[in-house]
């Protein structure tokens, strides 16, 4: 079955908003099997909601609009889809009643104004909110569904998984999708997509490509009748994509690579320090995110300036004969760090964020340096993008050969 989501709110054109009901069901739906053809906003105007209405009803079998159900003039959605079904408006008294009861219980005087949300036509069940006044609608005509569903997010997703994902599953038994992500690092959008390109045309499991900014996620979607089956279909694809892209992959789904190494840290009991200049800060930053990391994380010096790099010891001679942005600065940084922190192992990170080259390296240049008190060990990178994106960058470089190394 085709699924169509529409948000309604002038809010939401205008970006004062971000449309967030919409990624949440967007992230719903899958999983009962519903394939989502379109998303659209539309602001809160009559003749262009049903416009669109008209359009996704056409086109799709199930259409879920959330917001535009308030009490104001300007919440237009019930009066559209009466118009877009030929249904009159009536006003229940039971809901008024409710509501009557709702407010006084407050000991507010309802305005008048709400009794709009309580206006129904005859083809659609209330859906009720448990958090709000504006009810829901649940409309069937034919082979097609209409759901509509208040703005407000906790009123939209209580509804949803009370009432509207029950009646939802329903009617879709018998269909499941499934996805699952592969984290990879190293290695471009267009190299990951060459080297699983004998997957790419497959309909189930369908394969896509994504750029973040922690590496590119590949993500393998199967749809099958049960979860079961579905399971069974990624299980072998990513199979397929392990054997050629194993040494890249770092993680799956939700996981982060922050998280990843320092549970690798809490597995062999080692220590970390780093020392950053380039990143001012944002390796270490990124791994406090982890809860637990004080376990293995003992601190970071960040020596932005050369005389910082100098007061904590690094080689003075050293800087003026290979530059602070060298593979040289960064296995020294790295041993400063673990020196000074009494750590197993210490990482050293410095580089070019721009917009202007450092000692002729070009923008965007990252050297990472590890001291794992037996070797030293540096890697050197070039990344394009802006000065966030460049540190981003360096600091999953770091991240990523700290797992190679710990693995
Ligand atoms: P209410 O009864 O509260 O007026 P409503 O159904 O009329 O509900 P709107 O007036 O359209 O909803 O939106 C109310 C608020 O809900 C918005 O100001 C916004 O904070 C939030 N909201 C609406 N639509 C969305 C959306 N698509 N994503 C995230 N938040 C939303």
């Amino acid at each position: 079955m085709k699924a169509e989501i529409i948000s309604i709110g002038t809010e939401l054109l205008l970006g004062e908003i971000t449309d967030t009901n919409s990624a949440y069901l967007a992230g719903q739906l899958p999983l009962l099997g519903l394939d989502i053809h379109f998303m659209s906003t539309v602001g809160d105007n009559q003749h262009r909601l049903v416009d669109t209405l008209r359009q996704a009803w056409q086109r799709s079998d199930i259409i879920i609009a959330t917001g535009g159900l308030g009490p104001t003039q300007d919440d237009i959605t019930r009066e559209a889809i009466a118009e877009l079904l030929n249904e009159e408006i009536t006003i229940d008294p039971a809901l008024v009643k409710k509501f009557q009861e709702l407010f006084s219980y407050y000991k507010i005087e309802m305005p008048p104004s709400n009794i709009r949300q309580a206006g129904v036509i005859p083809s659609a069940q209330i859906i009720p909110n448990p958090r709000g006044t504006a009810p829901g609608w649940w409309i069937e005509r034919g082979e097609r569904i209409i759901v509509t569903m208040p703005g407000p997010p906790r009123e939209m997703q209580l509804m949803w998984t009370q009432e509207v994902l029950p009646r939802l599953q329903q009617r879709t038994e018998g269909t499941v999708i499934l996805s699952k992500t592969l984290k990879i690092f190293d290695l471009t959008e267009a190299k990951v997509d060459e080297l699983v390109s004998p997957f790419l045309s497959a309909t189930n499991p369908t394969l896509a490509t994504y750029a973040k900014a922690d590496g590119i996620h590949l993500r393998i979607t199967a749809k099958a009748r049960l979860a079961s089956e579905a399971q069974q279909l990624i299980n072998q694809r990513e199979a397929d994509i392990r054997a050629i892209l194993d040494d890249n992959i770092w993680g799956v789904d939700s996981e982060s690579l922050e998280s990843i190494v320092g549970a690798l840290f809490m597995a062999k009991g080692l220590t970390l320090a780093t020392m950053e200049s380039s990143t001012g800060g944002l390796l270490a930053n990124v791994i406090t995110n982890v809860s637990g990391s004080s376990k293995y994380f003992r601190g970071g010096l960040v020596t932005y300036a050369d005389e910082a790099k100098a007061a904590f010891g690094l080689d003075a001679q050293l800087i003026s004969q290979y530059g602070a942005v060298s593979a040289e600065a960064a296995e020294a940084m790295a041993t400063v760090a673990r020196d000074k922190l009494g750590t197993a192992i210490g990482v050293g990170l410095t580089g070019v964020t721009g917009p202007i080259e450092i000692e002729g390296k070009p923008v965007g240049t990252i050297f990472v340096g590890i001291d794992d008190g037996q070797r030293k060990k540096s890697l050197a990178k070039n990344y394009p993008g802006n000065r966030l994106q460049v540190k981003q960058r360096a600091v999953t470089s770091a991240l990523f050969e700290l797992r190679r190394i710990l693995l």
